[in-house]
């Protein structure tokens, strides 16, 4: 009988050995440090665990920001602005990972998805279970375009995706939405200005998310301009409901120094 198991897969073992001997030749580097993981063999240092500071507290009903008045419901982006998603959450907050972030995005640090990818799949978890999100039935990644994933080699958030996709068994989809149209940084854009340089930026091609709720998978969310352009592609496309998860996410009025 023909398999299309992998050697991998089919000997987990041999999977867990080979990760050990890739972790000894070139030592895994801790997403907050940076310097090789202490202990061996861990995902990040035990004595730079508690350092990113993860969202809890009061948080906006919409885009999961932490609120400075626990007395409102939604901050004050989300007060303003009738998004286009229908909600998200968010692990860390922004400004306790931004070098993190920025080492995972600009300077090759792939290998920080399998810790940033678990805590994003446990609060995917620990979401699903007090009913705030739906089970999704696929996790699509924010898309870079063809010449900027060419350049940088990687899409940071189809990593976080996929690493997602094994630890929770739900299906991340990377082929159906791309970016058509590359954008301009947006780090010095106010809000209209993001949302005018990602008009028409996002296109869903095929039709594998028609009637699937989807739960978008980001690094950073900022004013929400990018998983708006996405989601009102994805339902366009067809798809039953659009909510998110991202890394990282500003707290009311901060504005990180980058963007995609
Ligand atoms: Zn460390
Ligand atoms: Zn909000």
């Amino acid at each position: 009988m023909k398999s299309d198991l992998s050697f991998a897969e089919k000997y987990p073992a041999c999977r867990k050995a080979a990760g050990l001997l890739t972790d000894l030749l070139f030592p895994r580097r801790c997403p907050v440090c940076d310097r090789p993981v202490q202990p061996f063999g861990a995902l990040i240092c035990g004595s730079c665990r508690d350092r990113p500071v993860r969202i809890g507290g009061a948080t906006c009903r919409r885009c999961g920001k932490m609120l400075q008045d626990a007395r409102t419901e939604y901050c004050r982006d989300c007060a303003s602005i009738p998004h286009r998603y229908r909600k998200g959450a968010a692990v860390f907050a922004y400004r306790s990972v931004s070098g993190a972030v920025y080492r995972f995005k600009y300077e090759g640090r792939r290998e920080y998805a399998d810790y940033f990818a678990g805590e994003m799949a446990d609060l995917l978890k620990e979401k699903l279970r007090s009913g705030y999100f739906e089970r999704p039935d696929l996790l699509i990644p924010v898309p870079l375009s063809k010449e900027r994933l060419r350049r940088r080699g990687y899409n940071q958030s189809g990593l976080l995706a996929e690493c997602m996709a094994k630890s929770t068994g739900i299906a991340a989809e990377t082929a159906s939405l791309c970016r058509i149209r590359n954008t301009k940084p947006m780090k010095e854009m106010d809000l209209s200005d993001r949302r005018s340089n990602l008009n028409g930026a996002f296109h869903v091609y095929g039709n594998a998310v028609k009637c699937k709720k989807i739960l978008i998978i980001d690094d950073i969310y900022t004013t929400g301009a990018t998983i708006d352009a996405c989601a009102e592609a994805l339902y366009g496309a067809g798809a039953s409901s659009v909510c998110f998860m991202t890394l990282a996410i500003g707290v009311q009025a901060e504005r990180p120094e980058y963007a995609q």
